[in-house]
């Protein structure tokens, strides 16, 4: 079993995708081709935020992002400690400073309540990160931000078609920032990502910024970066369309069976919470458990595979330990000790799933 199945995604769309690349073949506009609008095209229509600029990665995404608000050296940004290294890593990349807030314990997304007590006069933004597929508490989020004029941008690389209260992730806020690592939600056959917004200057901010700070062909009129996302790649991602509001379709329903088949044959497991106000797509499908390795140890001989989203908060890596104390953000630190992923994608088949769960159960 694939931790996740990208090969049975292929075989169903194989058809598609060799011919939309193909056709990126045949016209040879490798970079900036037709593809590359059509594709945020299409993405402005299933988010309904007004701009999407297509950029090589959700890291160089969040990075354009915190460019088009002219972050300056020292400028605070708020964010999750329990989050993928890039996160924080843009911010500093960008001359600022992650202040890190700690997650709820259930959700393992960041804390809204605890947001404003770490407001400062130079806090320029908050990034909140949609963990796993789950939106934060964005509207809390966007309130305090409203209140303080700071801007948002949702971390959404794990979340891209996730829906709260009835709007989609990455058109919630400032910006959205998604990826199309193949192993997301939604991926490429390489590095991808996008920025969406509905603010029409810093869209435009953002796309000068992806190429090299043009506003027109060599004139530069700011500093920029090298950050297009390539033909083939948004080919890529406009062959996965025709099935993706399925593969989402799917991904929730696999969502619910793990968390009915895990509560029957499990009791007691931790599972992560999901609000009634919105969904969660499952990037990963993250529970919570002790004696993790030895967990792990046991389901790998039952041919499981599983991972770690992600084993040491930012906080606790040697190259951001200068931004808080060891002992700030316990509940970051508590979930980097228990969180454990289990297999997941569009593709997994109900019956991998009981294998999955009748091997936890014996497992714990
Ligand atoms: C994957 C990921 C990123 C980075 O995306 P890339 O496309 O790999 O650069 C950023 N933040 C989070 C939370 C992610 O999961």
């Amino acid at each position: 079993m694939d931790f996740i199945d990208l090969k049975s995604q292929y075989a169903a769309l194989r058809d598609n995708i060799n011919a939309r690349m193909q056709a990126v073949l045949d016209h040879g506009q490798y970079i900036l081709g037709p593809e590359v609008k059509e594709m945020e095209a299409a993405l402005v229509a299933y988010t309904g935020a007004k701009h999407c600029i297509s950029v090589a990665s959700g890291t160089e995404a969040l990075l354009i992002c915190l460019m088009a608000l002219d972050l300056q050296p020292g400028d605070e940004v708020i964010t999750s400690p329990f989050t993928f290294a890039a996160t924080a890593e843009m911010i500093v990349l960008a001359g600022g400073v992650p202040v890190f807030v700690d997650i709820e314990p259930d959700t393992a997304n960041i804390d809204a309540t605890l947001i404003e007590a770490a407001i400062t006069p130079r806090t320029k933004a908050i990034m909140p990160v949609s963990l796993y597929g789950q939106v934060a508490d964005i509207n809390a989020i966007n309130a305090i931000a409203d209140k303080h004029g700071l801007a948002v941008i949702e971390d959404a690389a794990q979340s891209f078609g996730a829906t709260y209260q009835s709007k989609k992730s990455c058109n919630l806020s400032t910006f959205g920032c998604t990826s199309f690592f193949p192993s997301k939600p939604l991926g490429c056959y390489g590095d991808g990502g996008a920025i969406f917004t509905s603010d029409d200057r810093l869209a435009q901010a953002c796309r000068e910024i992806r190429t090299h700070g043009q506003s027109q062909r060599y004139l530069h009129t700011r500093v920029g970066v090298g950050g297009r996302m390539d033909t083939l790649q948004c080919a890529v991602v406009l062959g996965k369309l025709d099935r993706f509001g399925w593969e989402i379709e799917r991904r929730l329903a696999l969502g619910d069976a793990y968390a009915r088949k895990l509560k029957a044959a499990v009791p007691g497991l931790q599972l992560l919470a999901v609000r009634g106000d919105r969904d969660c797509v499952w990037a990963q499908y993250t529970v919570f458990v002790d004696e993790r390795e030895a967990v792990q140890a046991r389901l790998k001989q039952a041919g499981i595979p599983t991972a770690v989203h992600y084993p040491r908060p930012l906080h606790h890596q040697p190259a951001y330990a200068r931004y808080a104390d060891a002992q700030a953000c316990p509940h970051s630190v508590l979930a980097a000790q228990r969180v454990m992923s289990l297999p997941m994608s569009a593709d997994l088949t109900d019956e991998q799933q009981d294998r999955v769960v009748s091997a936890l159960a014996a497992a714990l």
